[in-house]
């Protein structure tokens, strides 16, 4: 296929490209793996983008005053903003993209399975799932877009709507 129809995804970078997550360790995906000839990736780790080292502890979204905040509960820091900022940047620098893979049940990636704390102090009882702070930004400016985790792409269906829709979009630019 030539390169400029090769759909464009952008993906976790934990996902297989780099050891980034929150424990110095990495994530794995086989679809990823295996799409890998035939798509142009563009990856990004939003936390290591703002600063956050590798190892760093850990991060959460924490429900506070009706608002889901990002929160690094060990420095008691409310990392939303940066992250928002972060997200805007990347997103509008973006000149093209046919959809997005993100890592699934990460407060910056997850794009509907993370955990919502109601306390950064209470991290083994949440009260419920969530977007992840930089899937949510995601999802709110590319509302056309297949966007999809790892995780969700293990069911046939999904993958195979996702695949279609990005491939589709990169015949259209042939
Ligand atoms: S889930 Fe996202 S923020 Fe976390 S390590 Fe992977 S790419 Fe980085």
């Amino acid at each position: 296929m030539d390169l400029k129809t090769k759909p464009i995804i952008v993906v976790s970078e934990c996902l297989g490209f780099s050891a980034c997550r929150y424990d110095g360790g990495r994530s794995e995906s086989r679809l990823v793996q295996e799409l890998s000839p035939f798509v142009e990736f563009i990856t990004v780790c939003p936390e290591v983008a703002i600063g956050l080292g590798t190892p760093r502890p850990p991060i959460w979204m924490v429900e506070q005053n009706g608002q889901q905040r990002l929160i690094q509960p060990e420095t008691d820091r409310d990392l939303t903003g940066k992250m928002e900022q972060f997200a805007e940047k990347f997103l509008n620098d973006l000149s093209l993209v046919d959809g997005f893979i993100l890592k699934s049940r990460s407060p910056s990636c997850g794009i509907n399975d993370c955990k919502l704390l109601d306390s950064p102090d209470n991290t083994e009882a949440p009260i419920g799932k969530t977007r992840g702070c930089f899937a949510a930004c995601v999802q709110d400016k590319f509302k056309d877009l297949p966007i999809e985790s790892e995780a969700s792409l293990k069911d046939d269906e999904i993958r195979q709507r996702f695949l279609q829709k990005v491939f589709a979009r990169a015949i259209e630019r042939m």
